[in-house]
Order: structure tokens, then C-alpha cells, then sequence
């Protein structure tokens, strides 16, 4: 399946996590080249549109594992090999705009009742890809029947603003190009189009939830999210815990249970053969696998490389991306080679292995809508040392003093699964590495830390059921909202 990021994950896992939950889901995916080979040859023929966003189209449907798959096929859309969002250069499609806003037109169309024996209750959307399928809902499904919308932003760096000339285009009444309907600025705003129709709006986590509602974090949409605030809410991402299970995991170099945890020190011996560290017991194997960017927090890591090894702790960093960011983590690795190791690269199998055999994973991300690192982290009792922002507050028990006196006065860590750092700065990351380093130095209250990790609920269900109840209680309720503020330029915004 193609995955660019956590959107992919959400859509992959919940149907499956739903369906005992008494909810069926059907998936409406674009036919890019990854989804058309995975389709099996029993393919069902739902509906032909012969002029579709400038060539013709088909809706195929198929049983894909635990999907019950909607395939929207328009090779002039879709047939295109790589990334879904960029050309070979690195560039956004020329027609990213069309190639969405026919995907959101196809989930309206089929939110109104167009295929045969299908009337949905809901119509879950997800990020600016899905986020104009309210906003056709709204203008051209007057009379039909109207499912109740969810929009579900994962990223609001995201947000889909396109020049204004694409608008004839989309197939829309000259009246949506207005303040209260799609125009942003004189563009078109996919998401903003999402937030102003959508019955509710979700984000993958409940701090998240609130940090978009704030001008620092907002992207510019603070004051529209805040006018839609009794619609939103957060609900974290859960991780496939079948995929990541210590206990059976054959990407690791020894298998290993929350009640033996002596195992994983033969897959720290094999991270530091693989990474060119000696071997080393008296100090922490903090890890690292990541985007390297700002975002994440890379730039700090960066700078506060040699005090980070000066407190006592190690690095290893598996992560690509900015080349500036690479170049300084390389030259850290070369000032400290016994201490910090660099592989600038994705390697899965890797990232298994640094989550089984390191001590801690350390996440300084500025913000961090949900992140997954940190729960595969708790998974495989690899203590997440995390920035205190979105999803990382809402999933990791900081060992404060409460926490870890926590259990009655056993002495014994109670109920913290990892440590969180406030400020997220140099200074507040190297407290937490400090701290870190001291916790790590009494084997007692870290292994109970690990343990209390490995125990958290980090699966699906949870999630799914918090999923189903939003459904659920959104049967009857009126529709979107009228109106809403005009929000702020947004800077920071890509599409
Ligand atoms: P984001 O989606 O913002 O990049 P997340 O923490 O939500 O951050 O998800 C990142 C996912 O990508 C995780 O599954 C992580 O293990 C994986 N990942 C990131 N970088 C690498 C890498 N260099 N090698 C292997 N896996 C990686």
C-alpha cells in the first residue's frame, strides 16, 4: 500500500479496529499505481464518468485485506509513479489542485446516495486531499441525502491553497467563491473549505486539538478553528500492534516480553556493531528515528550534541532529510565517534531493531500532531523522552516525582512510562537527557518505567471506539457552520 505518512496509517487501520465496534467502513481511495496493483483481479465496476476533471473515470470496488476498497481510477489523475503529491523533481503536481478536488467530488458524490444500495451515515474525510467533499456536499447535494461529515486534519501544515485561476475548474457555483465558502485570500483554501462544512473536525490527538486553536500554532486558521471549537476534538492514532510486538518481532535480534527484558541487551550489541560504537552498559543508548527537520526538533539536537554526550548519555540517529541538518549531525558523529553515530537514510528493519536494543528514543519535536516513534517506543520498553506538545503530552507519563511515588511508596517508578521536557529548547532537551541518565543509573525504576510503558494501551481499539461514539453521536445534529470569522494569513502554510 502507499503511505506518506500517518494519514495513510489512520485509513489503513481504523475500518479493521471498527468493525467490531459494529461499524462498517468502506474506503474511497485515489487509483494511484500502488493501489491499482493491489487490487485483485475480481474487481466490481461501480459507475463510469466518461468526462472527469478533464479524461474519464471509473469507480472499482475490491476486498483488500481488511478494506473494503472504493478505487476512484483516472489514469490522467492518478497513474503517476513515486510520491502521490510530487513530480520527479520534488515539485508539487501542476494539478494537485484538480487531482484532489476530484477525489473530494467523488466522496460527495457517493456520500449522496450515487452508487446503487449505498447510503452512508458518515462520510469521514481526511486533510485538505479530502477536504473539499463537505463544501461540494453543501452546494451541489441540495435535495439528496446528506451524510454527516467528519474531517479529520493530521497535519495543518497542510492546507491546500491554490491559486484562484483553478476555479472553473471545480465545478462549483461562482457564490462558494466567497468568505463564507472556499476563497482564502484570493485562493482557494481546501482545508479552510473542510473546516467551514465539515460537521466535526478531528486531529490526531487532544493537545493537538487545542494547540491548532492558539495563534502560535494555528497556521493561521486559529481564529476559524476556534469559532468551530464545540465541532472539534482529538483522538490519538493507535499503532498495529501485531506489526510491532517484541515478543514475535523477527526484525530483531532477540525477542523478548515486558517480564524478561535481559534480551535486549544482545540487540543494543548489535546496534552498536552496526553503528561502529563500542559496547558500553554504564550509559544510555538514546535513539532517534526521524524526518530531519525543524520540526522534529533536529536543530537542537544538533546544537546540544556534545553536552548531550557530556551528560553521560549516547546517540544514534537513523533519519533523512534537510541536507543542512544531516551535514551537522554528521560532523557531530565525527567530533564524537565513540559516543554518537549517524545513518542518513529509511530503513525499517533498522528502526525495529533501534526500538528493540536502545534504552530511550528521544523526541524534541517543536510540534508533533500525534507522532508514532514514541508509542513503538513505549511498545518495546525503548523510554520515549519526548518535547511536552500534541500527541507526545497526550501519550507518554512524564516520571515526575507524583508519577514515580505514584504506586503507594513501594519506591518503585508507579506510573510513569517515559520523561517530558516543557521548554522545548537546548537547555529544557538537555535536562531531559540529565535526567535521563540518572533514572537510567538506578536499573530498578527504569525497568519499571519500561514495563509500565510496555503495558500502555497503544492498539487501535481505543481509538476506534472513540471514533464510533463520534459517529454515533453525530446521527440528527445540524449540519457545518455558517460564517465563520475571516481567518489570519498564514505564513507557514504548504499545500
Ligand atoms: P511524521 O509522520 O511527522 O514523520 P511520525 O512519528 O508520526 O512522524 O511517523 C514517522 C514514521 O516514519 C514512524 O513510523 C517512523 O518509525 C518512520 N520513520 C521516520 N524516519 C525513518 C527512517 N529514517 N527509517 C525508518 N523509519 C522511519
Amino acid at each position: 500500500m502507499l503511505k506518506t505518512g500517518g494519514l495513510a496509517d489512520v485509513v489503513g487501520a481504523l475500518p479493521g479496529a471498527l468493525a467490531p465496534l459494529g461499524v462498517k467502513m468502506r474506503t474511497l481511495l485515489p487509483g494511484h499505481p500502488k493501489v491499482m496493483e493491489a487490487l485483485p483481479k475480481d474487481v466490481k465496476e461501480l459507475a463510469t464518468w466518461p468526462a472527469w476533471f478533464g479524461g474519464p473515470a471509473r469507480l472499482l470496488a475490491a476486498q483488500v485485506g481488511a478494506l473494503d476498497l472504493i478505487v476512484l481510477d483516472a489514469p490522467h489523475l492518478y497513474a503517476r509513479i513515486g510520491n502521490p503529491y510530487l513530480d520527479a523533481s520534488g515539485r508539487d503536481w501542476p494539478d494537485n489542485a484538480q487531482r484532489y478536488a476530484s477525489l473530494s467530488y467523488a466522496a460527495a458524490r457517493i456520500g449522496w446516495g450515487e452508487l446503487k444500495g449505498f447510503l452512508p451515515d458518515v462520510l469521514h474525510v481526511h486533510d485538505w486531499q479530502g477536504a473539499l467533499a463537505p463544501a461540494y456536499l453543501h452546494y451541489l447535494g441540495q435535495g439528496k441525502h446528506r451524510p454527516t461529515t467528519v474531517l479529520t486534519i493530521h497535519n495543518l501544515a497542510f492546507q491546500g491553497q491554490f491559486s484562484s485561476s483553478i476555479w472553473p475548474q471545480l465545478g462549483l457555483p461562482d457564490e462558494a467563491f466567497s468568505m463564507n465558502g472556499l476563497e482564502y485570500f484570493g485562493d482557494v483554501g481546501y482545508l479552510k473549505a473542510g473546516i467551514q462544512f465539515a460537521d466535526a473536525i478531528t486531529t490526531v490527538s487532544p493537545t493537538y486539538a487545542h494547540e491548532i486553536r492558539t495563534p502560535r500554532d494555528g497556521m493561521g486558521m486559529d481564529a476559524m478553528l476556534r469559532w468551530r471549537q464545540s465541532a472539534v476534538s482529538g483522538i490519538v492514532n493507535g499503532i498495529d500492534t501485531d506489526i510491532w510486538n517484541p515478543a514475535t518481532d523477527s526484525l530483531l535480534a532477540a525477542k523478548y516480553t515486558a517480564q524478561d527484558l535481559t534480551p535486549r541487551l544482545a540487540n543494543k550489541r548489535e546496534i552498536e556493531k552496526q553503528f561502529g560504537l563500542p559496547p558500553d552498559d554504564s550509559s544510555p543508548l538514546i535513539c532517534m528515528i526521524t524526518r530531519l527537520t525543524t520540526q522534529k526538533g533536529i536543530d537542537l539536537v544538533a546544537n546540544a550534541l556534545d553536552a548531550v554526550v557530556a551528560s553521560g548519555a549516547r546517540l544514534v540517529i537513523l533519519g533523512s532529510g534537510d541536507a543542512a541538518l544531516e551535514g551537522a549531525l554528521r560532523a557531530g558523529a565525527e567530533r564524537q565517534p565513540e559516543r554518537v553515530a549517524v545513518r542518513i537514510g529509511y530503513d525499517e528493519a533498522l528502526s525495529h531493531l533501534l526500538q528493540g536494543g536502545s534504552d530511550a528514543i528521544l523526541v524534541p519535536s517543536r510540534f508533533e500532531p500525534c507522532g508514532l516513534t514514541q508509542l513503538y517506543g513505549l511498545r518495546y520498553g525503548c523510554v520515549p523522552v519526548v518535547a511536552r506538545v500534541g500527541g507526545l503530552a497526550d501519550t507518554v507519563i512524564d516520571a515526575n516525582d507524583a508519577a514515580l511515588k505514584a504506586d503507594g511508596g513501594t519506591g518503585v517508578a508507579g506510573v510513569a512510562t517515559g520523561l517530558q521536557f516543557g521548554e522545548v529548547d537546548e537547555e529544557g532537551l538537555l535536562d531531559a537527557v540529565r535526567r535521563t541518565v540518572r533514572l537510567y543509573r538506578q536499573p530498578k525504576v527504569w525497568q519499571q518505567i519500561q514495563r509500565n510503558g510496555m503495558r500502555a494501551d497503544v492498539g487501535w481499539q481505543t481509538s476506534a471506539a472513540e471514533y464510533a461514539a463520534l459517529y454515533r453521536s453525530l446521527q440528527g445534529s445540524p449540519h457545518g457552520s455558517q460564517n465563520p470569522p475571516r481567518p489570519k494569513e498564514s505564513k507557514k502554510a504548504k499545500s
